[in-house]
C-alpha cells in the first residue's frame, strides 16, 4: 500500500512582529507516522505549530505547505481545524464561563457540521466524552468546570490531551505537552497519546507531531522520526536513537 503525505513543508520562512523566526524549514510527514521535533527554547518550535494551525500573528513570508496534497496556507484557521488539524497548546488558555463539556460538544459539532454529519445530542455525546476522560485518568468532574479555569499546569496539559482524544484529529501537534507534568501525569498523558496512536491515527491514517524540549516523553511514546530543530530550521533528522544522542551531547553539539 502506498503511504500518502499528510504534510509537506518546503522552504518555509515565517516571522512574528517583523522578526524572522522560521528560516528555510523543510519537513515531510506521512500517514501513520509519529515525528518528534526537539530544539532549545526560542528556536521557533511553537512558531511552526502556530503557522500550521493558521494563527494570524505568524506571517509566512516564503515557502509552501501542503496538507493532504492541498495548499494549506490558503485555508483559514477554522477550515484547518475542520479538516482535522489540532494543536495542544504549550500555554493553554482559560475560557471562563464555558464548561469543558459545552466546549467539547460545540467543537465536535462544529467539525461534524463542516463534514456534513449530523450533530450529536447530549445523550450520544456524554458517554463518548466520559470514555475519553477515563483514558487520561481524569475525574468526570472536570467536564463541568470552566475550560482550564483554576486548573493546575498538569491538569491543563491533560485537558489538551482530552480535547485531542475527543476531536480525533488527523494531524495532531503536541507543543511541549510534557512540560509541567510530574512522572505519574506524564505516564498517563503518554498512555492517552498512545491510545490515540493505536485507535485514531491508524484508522484515519493520520499523523502526530510531538514538540518537546526533553527526551523523557519519548521514553513512553516512541517516535518514528526525531528532528533536531535549531534557529528556525531542522538541522538533522533520524530515528528515535537521535533523541538519546541529544540527551548525551546536549543541543550545543548542533549549534552552528
Ligand atoms: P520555541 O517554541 O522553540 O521556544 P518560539 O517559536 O516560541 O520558540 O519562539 C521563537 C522566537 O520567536 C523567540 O525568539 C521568541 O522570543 C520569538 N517570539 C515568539 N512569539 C513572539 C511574539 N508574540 N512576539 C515577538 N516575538 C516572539
Ligand atoms: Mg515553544
Amino acid at each position: 500500500m502506498k503511504t500518502k503525505h499528510i504534510l509537506k513543508i518546503r522552504s518555509l520562512f515565517a516571522s512574528i512582529d517583523g522578526n524572522d523566526i522560521l528560516r528555510d524549514l523543510n519537513l515531510d510527514v506521512k500517514q501513520g507516522e509519529v515525528h518528534a521535533i526537539m530544539g532549545p527554547n526560542g528556536s521557533g518550535k511553537s512558531t511552526l505549530a502556530h503557522v500550521l494551525i493558521g494563527n494570524k500573528d505568524y506571517i509566512v513570508t516564503n515557502g509552501e505547505i501542503e496538507y493532504e496534497g492541498h495548499d494549506l496556507l490558503s485555508l483559514s484557521a477554522h477550515e484547518r481545524a475542520c479538516k482535522g488539524i489540532f494543536m495542544a497548546f504549550q500555554y493553554p488558555i482559560d475560557i471562563p464561563g464555558v464548561s469543558n463539556m459545552q466546549f467539547l460538544k460545540t467543537a465536535v459539532n462544529s467539525l461534524r457540521k463542516y463534514r456534513g454529519l449530523d450533530e450529536l445530542n447530549a445523550i450520544d455525546f456524554i458517554p463518548h466524552v466520559k470514555a475519553k476522560v477515563k483514558k487520561i485518568g481524569g475525574d468526570e468532574k472536570l467536564l463541568h468546570r470552566a475550560v482550564n479555569e483554576g486548573f493546575s499546569g498538569g491538569e491543563k496539559k491533560r485537558n489538551e490531551i482530552l480535547q485531542m482524544l475527543v476531536l480525533e484529529p488527523k494531524l495532531a501537534i503536541l507543543d511541549e505537552t510534557d512540560s509541567g507534568l510530574d512522572i505519574d501525569a506524564l505516564r498517563v498523558v503518554a498512555e492517552g497519546v498512545n491510545a490515540y496512536r493505536s485507535d485514531t491515527l491508524k484508522d484515519q491514517k493520520g499523523a502526530l507531531i510531538i514538540i518537546t524540549h526533553y527526551q523523557r516523553l519519548l521514553n513512553y511514546i516512541k517516535p518514528d522520526y526525531v528532528h533536531i530543530f535549531m534557529n528556525g530550521r531542522i538541522v538533522q533528522s533520524a530515528g528515535p536513537e537521535l533523541a538519546h544522542e541529544l540527551e548525551a551531547k546536549g543541543y550545543k553539539a548542533w549549534a552552528a
